[in-house]
């Protein structure tokens, strides 16, 4: 019988699991139960009680490495606490998320756990022993994979699986010793883009596409991109939507031609773009070509805002398409949220 080990470790205030965590938390649990595993979770944290508190009746057994050290997220504090992990439990199949922080450490894990990994799992099953699906190819090709070489390390894709959200109840958690080796590194700081520059946020609900049109000749036979660029941020501050785009209105940078700022190839969603996974997705001013909506592959409900009446979206890639002027249907939806925002008096 395959025994399965979820490795897990805490989000930026060191005491709560990350969201993705708590997903591979799902992935780990219903394998087990499909193959009547036994299941041990994993925990890495500056403070591991709170952590533990969050996967109350998940698994039997539960190991956790806290302290100072791992407060942060360092390849040498990392890699030393899920190898102890990973001795201490001696599972064949090991689940964990496939965050930065752990993508960084787990493939040298593997290494020295003698195992194998594999990344951007979706899902995890067991026909014939255990299987794990990735995509390939700009998730144009879908692969079922399974390998004889254990410890089997699979790093789970984030947003595949629902997390996992425990009941209350008394928890036991065994605390693992780890043998540090000298630190080299110390993190001193976090620098990141202001709340407002962070335009792709993977865990937003919604996916908001901008397409070329925004900076087009509008009715009025002007273009109005300065315009274009403060409904969008308004939008995004508003609804805490992830920012997708076009490849035209991105590429647009690249011709010296008048674009939005704050957008860039990463925000670029399709065949040579991303393929984002958000509950719900709106395009506004794209015309909804192949190209384009084949990075819609994971989004739940699509609608859009299209002035053109025979746009791709319309002949059957979006559930809903407004045939509108996105600046006036934008600029009335921010008006909403601003007074579905303020404080009533
Ligand atoms: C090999 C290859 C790979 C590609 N990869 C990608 C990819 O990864 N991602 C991608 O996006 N594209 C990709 N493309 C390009 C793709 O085919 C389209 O050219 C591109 O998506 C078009 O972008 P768009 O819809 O924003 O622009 P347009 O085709 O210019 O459409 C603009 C739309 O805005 C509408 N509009 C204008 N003003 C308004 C307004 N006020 N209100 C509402 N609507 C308005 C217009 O009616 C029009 O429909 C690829 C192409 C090739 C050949």
């Amino acid at each position: 019988m395959e025994s399965i080990l979820v490795l897990t470790h805490a989000d930026e205030s060191g005491t709560a699991l990350s969201k993705g965590s708590l997903e591979a938390v799902t992935a780990g649990r219903e394998l087990s139960a499909r193959l009547g595993a036994e299941l041990t979770i994993g925990i890495v944290a500056k403070e591991a009680s709170g952590a533990a508190a969050q996967v109350v009746g998940a698994a039997k057994i539960l190991l956790a490495v806290h302290g100072e050290a791992f407060a942060q997220a360092r390849f040498a504090s990392d890699a030393a606490a899920c190898e102890a992990l990973c001795r201490a439990a001696q599972a064949a199949i090991v689940v964990a998320p496939g965050s930065s922080r752990f993508a960084r450490v787990m493939a040298a894990v593997a290494h020295r756990m003698g195992g194998s990994i594999d990344t951007h799992i979706t899902a995890v099953g067991s026909a014939d022993g255990v299987e794990a699906t990735r995509w390939f190819y700009r998730q144009r090709i879908e692969a079922v994979v399974s390998r004889e070489k254990h410890p089997w390390f699979l790093l789970v894709d984030a947003g595949t699986h629902a997390a996992f959200e425990g009941g209350a109840g008394q928890v036991q958690v065994e605390q693992i010793v780890v043998d540090l080796p000298e630190m080299r590194t110390n993190v001193t700081g976090m620098r990141a883009p202001k709340q407002d520059a962070q335009t792709i946020r993977p865990d937003a609900k919604l996916l908001f596409v901008a397409g070329a049109g925004w900076t087009k000749k509008q009715p009025d036979g002007q273009i109005h991109v300065e315009q274009a660029g403060e409904l969008i941020l308004k939008f995004l501050k508003g609804s805490g939507a992830s920012l997708g785009s076009s490849k035209s209105l991105v590429d647009q940078g690249g011709e010296g031609n008048s674009v939005l700022p704050f957008l860039t190839h990463l925000n670029q969603v399709g065949q040579t773009g991303s393929t984002p996974r958000h509950a719900k997705g709106l395009s506004t001013c794209c015309h909804g070509e192949e190209p384009h909506v084949v990075g819609w592959r994971f989004i739940g409900e699509r609608r859009a805002v299209s002035l053109d009446a025979n746009c791709g979206w319309t002949r059957g890639k979006a559930d809903v398409v407004y045939v509108a002027d996105a600046f006036e249907v934008i600029g009335k939806v921010n008006a909403l949220l601003e007074s579905k925002a303020a404080p009533s008096s």
